[in-house]
């Protein structure tokens, strides 16, 4: 315990524990700052500050939505990249299989490079709508919470 926690709980008014009654029993300075301390509580304790503007609490809302929905963005959008990413690999292994089985029956009817143009195509048009599907996702999430998100108090 020392001079200054002693001081710091009297001028705050709490009640001294066993070891700060003890220090401040056996120390002058303790003693001596004892008067002063307990004035300046009094006096903390009899100011008062004017209650704050009734719409105080409103426009410090309004004030901080943006921020307090730029964070509840976050925890949305890592559930929502984690919730697709776990489908890619089987929209990757059922769009493989899918142009797999579709080239090797264009084969039987049309020649090979004809048919690889066709599943190529077909492969690179898929790959761009996955793309932009996965790219989608986040602006999705982020717009999702946006538009979910209300103060609580306003
Ligand atoms: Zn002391």
């Amino acid at each position: 315990m020392t001079c200054d926690e002693v001081l710091t709980a009297r001028v705050l008014g709490g009640a001294l524990d066993a070891a700060a009654a003890a220090h401040a029993a056996a120390c002058s300075r303790c003693r001596a700052d004892a008067p002063a301390a307990a004035a300046l509580h009094r006096t903390l304790a009899e100011h008062r500050t004017a209650p704050p503007p009734a719409e105080l609490r409103v426009r410090t809302l309004r004030a901080a939505a943006p921020l307090v929905a730029e964070r509840a963005i976050r925890p949305r959008l890592a559930r929502a990249l984690a919730a697709t990413l776990l489908a890619l690999p089987a929209i990757v292994a059922w769009d493989t299989g899918v142009v797999r089985t579709v080239y090797a029956a264009l084969t039987a009817v049309l020649p090979a490079g004809l048919s690889a143009y066709v599943v190529g195509s077909y492969g690179a048009a898929i790959t761009v709508l996955v793309a932009l599907s996965y790219a989608a996702v986040p602006l999705l999430a982020a717009r999702q919470a946006r538009a979910s998100w209300r103060p609580a108090h306003a």
